[in-house]
């Protein structure tokens, strides 16, 4: 397969956007040269509430951010479109990582990149000679808002024991879960949510007729005469019930809440524009990229003092619209803090850039080193997704005028653009698309919380590479299951510099089972749990047959494919072809007297002042199921340790 920059462009130049309604523009006009309390780096889940919660409480506060905002564009404000965002070349960067060192081994993935031009790819085997080896695809935001703006809108609330953990380890009982649900009010005053409207679902019966299925094979007891109603209260059934006490543990069938307003995407950017609309102190600068943080190394201890800058769309490489390495170069100056939220690469990235990290690595790229911290970069996690993909014989009906290519004749978009929110009138792109979710414990599971979580809906998505968003809207024969596993044993993530030079992407390797942690068994144990949840997967699709009376065709598997069948084979199509992308813990926080912690439980940065870390790389395990919601709810508990802080320090 080949895959280049013009054809993603060409898909987003539609008139369409015009329709969209727009927003103030962040960028505000005062003098980024002047001294700020705090200068934060990323507006994404880590940056943008602490952001806007600083400023909230009256603190001169600098949000430095390396994209554009999107204002008025289409593609972050459509649920259904939230594979399209993540090919918008203005929104993204393809970072390229490796699941394993070993090449060919690597290259076992037909979702493979090789680089075969400027910002041109070839996927997948028998690349052209010449073509040189790139990796995996792992998609990230740059933009007002970070990932959350392109991600899958998919909100599902942290476990209990994500938090817990923390306070065991670092005895700072603040983090303990009960503490913490605090946080998650705070959230929930700026992130509306919300689950696909039933109504739309329930119009396409053979589409109903599989997330009848999936309750069936998770034991609920659907009756085969009459499924709807059953699927109906179903889909009334929230995963994110704090009621329950055990909710944690409870298996079952579920929606899928998702982060959007009336059938609109709306997260951490509404957030930052509705602060700066408020007239808080929030200065904003979009198109910013941090080259570097700036310490005071005369005192006892260095303190950070603020960080230096280039000004210029699409900078960074992994851009691929990039053009050119020189921007206009400023600084910025933090009387308090300079707070590091540019996400699990990024962050440490930057830190070692500063001369924060391993020294011998910083050595090697003759970096000036301010502290020797190895563990930065270091105790990576993700989860692995893996679907079972089927294609049936005809359409599915939900589907009907969605090309998903924002064009004229996407009568889907025109429908959700000329619609209000009501009865279902906005259609199927007031959707992700995943309306309903098994979750469930393996037996592989660490501790009693489930540890699966399987959700379902019409697309052909294979994870992630160059033009994935296409092929898996392509036709609306398809139909899959995708299983993340939850609580993931392997810590052995990197991210290492490539170069001194801020703007080349780090070296990101995942080492997947066998190559990462194998103590205790580690990578056998959630290698089980991915084969047992590929196989539930299985059981949900032969119990479509259960339900004929709501109609549809026939359907084949793609993958893994019919002849993947015992358990090595699925768990070599496993190893082969999962993907993540929630990598977090590149920072992690740790207990005083641990080498490899790079935070204490307040997100500073140890051995130096004035620096804090607050995104997804600072949790030492990887949280809950769906990593946004615990992100957010660090961000919201960084602000309250920082304020808390300042108003001590100024004597309040
Ligand atoms: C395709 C996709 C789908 C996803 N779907 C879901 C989902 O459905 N549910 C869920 O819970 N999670 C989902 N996630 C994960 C979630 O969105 C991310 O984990 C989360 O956004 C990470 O937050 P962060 O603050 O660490 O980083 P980000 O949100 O990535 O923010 C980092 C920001 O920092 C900026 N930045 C980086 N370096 C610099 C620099 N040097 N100078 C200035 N700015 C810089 C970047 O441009 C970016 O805007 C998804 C992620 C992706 C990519």
């Amino acid at each position: 397969m080949r895959f280049s920059l013009l054809s993603s462009c060409l898909a987003f130049s539609a008139s369409l956007i015009a329709a969209v309604p727009t927003f103030p523009n962040a960028q505000s006009t005062r003098d980024v040269d002047s001294e700020f309390d705090y200068v934060i780096v990323g507006s994404g889940a880590g940056g943008g509430p602490l952001a806007c919660r600083l400023a909230m409480a009256g603190y001169k506060t600098l949000l430095l951010e390396a994209g554009g905002d999107a204002n008025g564009n289409v593609n972050i404000s459509v649920p259904g479109y939230q594979a399209v965002v993540t090919a918008d070349p203005k929104l993204r960067w393809d970072i390229f990582v490796n699941h394993y060192k070993d090449q060919n081994r690597a290259k076992r993935d037909p979702k493979y990149v090789y680089e075969i031009g400027p910002y041109e790819y070839h996927v997948g085997p028998n690349p052209p000679p010449g073509a040189k080896d790139l990796g995996i695809l792992y998609p990230r935001g740059s933009m007002l808002g970070g990932s959350v703006t392109h991600n899958a809108l998919i909100w599902i609330i942290p476990h209990k024991q994500d938090f817990d953990t923390i306070a065991t380890i670092t005895g700072d009982d603040s983090w303990a879960a009960s503490n913490m649900n605090q946080y998650l009010n705070k959230v929930y005053q700026w992130l509306p949510n919300m689950p696909t409207d039933p109504t739309i679902l329930l119009r396409d019966l053979p589409l109903a007729r599989h997330l009848v299925a999936g309750a069936n094979a998770v034991g609920i007891d659907v009756p085969v005469l009459t499924p709807l109603a059953k699927l109906s209260q179903l889909l009334l059934m929230s995963p994110n019930s704090r009621v329950n006490p055990a909710r944690d543990a409870t298996e079952g069938y579920f929606q899928v809440p998702l982060t959007m307003k009336l059938g609109e995407r709306s997260a951490v950017r509404e957030f930052i524009l509705k602060t700066v609309a408020d007239g808080h102190p929030l200065t904003v600068r979009t198109n910013t990229f941090v080259t570097k943080i700036n310490f005071n190394t005369t005192g006892s201890k260095p303190r950070a003092t603020g960080v230096e800058y280039m000004e210029g769309e699409y900078l960074y490489k992994a851009s691929p619209l990039h053009r050119t390495n020189f921007g206009k170069r400023g600084s910025a100056k933090a009387k308090r803090e300079v707070i590091v939220s540019a996400g699990t690469f990024n962050t440490p990235q930057l830190l070692k850039l500063s001369g924060i990290g391993p020294a011998p690595e910083l050595l090697r790229f003759g970096i000036p080193i301010i502290k020797h911290l190895p563990g930065v970069g270091t105790n990576m996690m993700d989860r692995y997704e893996i679907p079972v993909n089927v294609v049936h014989e005809d359409d599915f009906s939900v589907l009907d005028g969605c090309t998903f290519d924002l064009k004229p004749h996407d009568l889907c978009l025109k429908q959700w653009l000329d619609n209000p929110y009501i009865l279902a009138a906005r259609g199927a792109y007031a959707s992700n698309g995943l309306a309903a979710m098994m979750l469930k414990r393996s037996s592989f599971a660490s501790t009693s919380d489930i540890d699966l979580s399987i959700f379902g809906g019409p697309l052909n998505f294979q994870g992630y590479f160059p033009g994935w968003h296409d092929f898996s809207v392509r036709d609306h024969k398809h139909f899959s299951w995708y299983s993340l596993k939850a609580h993931t044993r392997n810590r052995a993530g990197t991210v290492e510099l490539r170069s001194a030079d801020p703007l080349d992407q780090p070296e990101i390797n995942f080492n997947y089972f066998d190559t990462g942690t194998t103590a205790g068994g580690a990578d056998q144990l959630d290698l089980g749990a991915l084969i047992q949840a590929i196989r539930k997967s299985r059981e949900a699709l032969a119990d479509y047959y259960k339900f004929p009376i709501l109609g549809g065709t026939n359907y084949t598997e793609e993958k893994p494919g019919a002849h993947v069948q015992s358990d090595e084979a699925i768990g070599q199509f496993i190893k082969d072809e999962a993907w993540g992308h929630h990598a977090a813990c590149s920072c992690p926080i740790g207990e005083e007297g641990n080498p490899m912690a790079v935070l204490d439980s307040e997100f500073r940065v140890r051995g130096v002042d004035g620096l804090r870390v607050v995104d997804a790389s600072v949790f030492p395990d990887i949280p809950g199921i769906f990593i946004q919601s615990a992100i957010f709810m660090v961000s919201e508990k960084a602000a309250d340790v920082l304020i808390r802080e300042a108003k001590a320090a100024d004597g309040e």
